[in-house]
């Protein structure tokens, strides 16, 4: 059976098939401004994963649109505390004509994350480290076979 994830997603997204977890659909235009480093034009991600954790029971990613940073890094497409059971992706750096797609493997990585998978080093599972958009389109939405066996065991 496929775990199961609830996704919080700005009303203009239509629910997507997100092969690996049985998901549930939510939709809320949730405001970022304050989330919002004026400076760099982009959201801090650990600050929001925090505030958005805020009565969460079960592993949720929240969509936003907008674009992340995490001290250290220029940008993130999404980020995942576990402990939280919260992950957020960033929506800036997936437009074009394969933003769908993008999407779901972006959801997946962080849902893994939030099942306790670690970064893989096979660049088409989707628990590879997007460095660059061309790592997210080379990957595909689904998770290795090694991936698979640790998820199990972990269920
Ligand atoms: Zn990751
Ligand atoms: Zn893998």
């Amino acid at each position: 059976m496929r775990p199961r994830i609830t996704v919080v997603a700005p009303s203009r997204i239509k629910p997507l098939e997100i092969p690996e977890f049985t998901t549930i659909w939510q939709f809320k235009d949730i405001d970022i401004s304050h989330f919002l480093d004026l400076a760099r034009g982009q959201c801090r991600a650990d600050k929001v994963v925090e505030a958005l954790s805020n009565g969460v029971k079960s592993p949720t990613v929240y969509v936003l649109d907008c674009d992340g940073y995490y001290p250290g890094l220029n940008f993130v497409f999404g980020l995942a505390v576990p402990v939280l059971k919260t992950a957020v992706v960033f929506t800036a750096r997936l437009v074009g004509p394969r933003f769908e797609e993008r999407l779901v493997k972006e959801i997946t990585h962080e849902a893994g994350h939030l099942y306790g998978l670690a970064h893989c080093a096979n660049p088409s599972c989707v628990m590879y480290f997007s460095n660059s958009l061309l790592d997210t389109d080379r990957k595909s939405p689904y998770f290795c076979p090694k991936c698979r066996e640790k998820l199990a065991r972990i269920l």
